[in-house]
């Protein structure tokens, strides 16, 4: 995919502290960092070097300690908790490792839900919607299973068509195939970085050597701070 002159996510000196008791944690020290629309990107360091609180401050679950983080130019440590849930309802879309479906709905309920959540559409134009998005990432035909009949790479691809059912221009994921055999993990970071159309901005936080084959750019972290 075409990488954009538009910056979506900047961090600027972005810090987020943790105490723990007496101890302070500097999970994200200092970082900064420009991301691109259309650009694909690697997030790679060892547990607990921060990969994890760096895509919760791109993905507004959280808000630096100090330094800025600005996603598609807004501040978000000015924004309200209703702006930062506005935002990652409709702007933001988040795959994780153990796919976090809910397990009472079917694979197209579970994509629908975020359109429930931003208020889009009405039921048939998100059903709609819902199967084309699994149509994109191959499991349309599955639409009616609940995720327990699903094996661990399908629920994958329907986490992934829920997170980009809203269209969002950032997609992040956070160890997305940590889950996963290593076969099943090279079918998840294809379709991933695979899906077209949109000059989206793609992270994703993995401990994965494969990842480098399916991406534009390697971030590697260390103790909170980018290296090299
Ligand atoms: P990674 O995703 O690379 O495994 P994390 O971002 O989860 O790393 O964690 C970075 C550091 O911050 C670790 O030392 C971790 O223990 C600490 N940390 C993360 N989240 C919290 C939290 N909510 N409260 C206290 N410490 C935390």
């Amino acid at each position: 995919m075409a990488v954009s002159d538009k910056v979506v996510v900047e961090l600027v000196d972005a810090t987020k502290i943790y105490k723990i008791g007496e101890q302070f944690v500097h999970a994200v020290d200092d970082v900064t960092l420009q991301v691109h629309g259309g650009e694909t990107i690697a997030i790679m360091g060892p547990s607990g070097s921060g990969k994890s609180t760096l895509l919760n401050l791109i993905g507004c679950m959280d808000k630096p300690s100090s330094g800025k983080v600005f996603v598609e130019g807004r501040d978000t440590s000015k924004l309200s908790s209703d702006e930062l849930a506005d935002m990652r309802a409709k702007r933001i879309g988040m795959v994780f490792q153990f796919f976090n479906l809910i397990p009472v709905l079917t694979a197209l309920e579970n994509v629908e839900m975020p359109m429930v959540y931003a208020g889009v559409g009405d039921r048939q134009t998100r059903r709609k919607t819902a199967l084309e998005a699994l149509e994109m990432v191959g499991i349309a035909k599955k639409a009616d299973r609940f995720p327990g009949q699903l094996s661990g790479g399908e629920r994958q691809r329907v986490a992934i068509a829920r997170a980009i059912v809203n269209h969002p221009p950032i997609l992040i994921a956070d160890e997305p195939t940590g889950n996963l055999d290593s076969e099943t993990g090279k079918m998840v970071l294809e379709v991933l970085t695979s899906i077209s159309g949109e000059q989206r901005a793609i992270l994703i936080a993995t401990h994965d050597q494969d990842v480098v084959n399916y991406v534009g750019r390697l971030i590697r972290i260390k103790d909170g701070r980018l290296v090299e």
